[in-house]
């Protein structure tokens, strides 16, 4: 038979993790799915020096380390496993896994962003040998060289800024001629020396065999080729929400966020979501969090309004 839990959590960064505190504290049974990749986006972090309570800084993994730590002191099981089907039709809701089926009175989201890519196979084979999608954490392997970042957007250009503490110079190249980053992050960059510019050109090939040795470019207006000598590629062009598990049932925005409908609560009543997954503007840590202990606080009473006793052995 299916185990039963008061809550079900699916996603395991700093959102799933704080709900997870909050929902256990509050005497709910809750059962974690963290997917096969533990811990999220901050484990591709390196350190993380905006999180309050640490005021030396901490490194994503370890900091995430903790958060689970934290969870698992008040009850909360966790399985490393991937959600694969969800049955929202009826309550509890049904959750299938590659282990089995599992009940839940109410389901918290947490399951995050992933950085888009290009999709270019070259992008792929020299990923972590000078491809990657987070200045934060590689920056650092990139010292005296020259590297390139691919993006329009206010992360193009705070990576961008960012990059010059090591590199010997970063081209942002856009594939228009105008940039949507606010005028903030535009200035910073268009004032700092290190950072050059090109226009309307997109990536067409990532050179290199055992490292990045350059970039292949085509321009979009005049249809030239060329090749931009490079030992770094960074891509900055946005973020996916992890959402395609839930499309067709739970609303969500154009770009595929969830869209809350009460605090929140989604359009499915007992269903909440937290992090990333609903939110493009901010995608902080601290904010996730807080949005966790939100929908914590969030079920805990919706469970109240519907009369149960919380508690699963109180189910029948
Ligand atoms: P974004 O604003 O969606 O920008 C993505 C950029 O990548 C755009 O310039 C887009 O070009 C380009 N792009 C998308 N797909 C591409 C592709 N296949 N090939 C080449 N270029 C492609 O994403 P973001 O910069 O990650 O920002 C997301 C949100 O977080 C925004 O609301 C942003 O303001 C916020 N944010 C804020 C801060 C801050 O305030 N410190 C820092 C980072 C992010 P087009 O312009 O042509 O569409």
């Amino acid at each position: 038979m299916a185990k039963r839990y008061d809550v079900i959590i699916i996603g395991s960064g700093p959102a799933g993790y704080t709900a997870a505190v909050y929902a256990a504290r509050a005497n709910l049974s809750v059962l974690m799915f963290q997917g096969y990749q533990v811990g999220g986006q901050l484990m591709l972090t390196s350190d993380v020096e905006n999180y309050p309570g640490y005021p030396k800084g901490i490194l994503g993994p370890e900091m995430m380390e903790q958060f689970e730590e934290q969870a698992r002191r008040f009850g909360t099981e966790m399985l490393p496993e991937d959600v694969t089907a969800i049955d929202f039709s009826k309550r509890p809701f049904k959750l299938t896994t590659d282990s089995g089926e599992y009940l839940a009175r109410a389901i918290i989201i947490s399951t995050g962003a992933t950085a888009k890519w290009l999709g270019l196979p070259s992008e792929e084979l020299l990923q972590g040998r000078g491809v990657s999608a987070c200045a934060t954490c590689d920056g650092f392997f990139f010292k005296g060289k020259d590297v390139a970042v691919v993006g329009g957007g206010d992360t193009a250009l705070e990576e961008a800024t960012f990059l010059t503490r090591y590199a010997n110079h970063v081209t942002l190249i856009h594939r228009r001629d105008s940039l949507r980053a606010s005028k903030i992050m535009q200035d910073r960059a268009f004032k700092n020396p290190k950072v050059s510019f090109i226009w309307d050109t997109e990536v067409t090939e990532v050179l290199g065999e055992q490292a990045v040795t350059g970039l292949r470019l085509h321009n979009l207006k005049n249809d030239e080729v060329s090749v931009l000598p490079a030992q770094g590629l960074f891509l900055a062009i946005g973020h996916q929400p992890n959402t395609d598990l839930f499309k067709g049932v739970i609303d969500l925005d154009k770009a595929g966020y969830i869209v809350p409908v009460e605090h929140t609560m989604t359009n499915i009543p007992g269903v909440f979501a937290a992090g990333d997954v609903t939110d493009h503007r901010y995608r902080q840590a601290v904010t996730a969090a807080g949005d966790g202990c939100r929908a914590a606080i969030d079920l805990e009473r919706w469970l109240e309004s519907q009369g149960d006793d919380v508690g699963v052995e109180n189910w029948n």
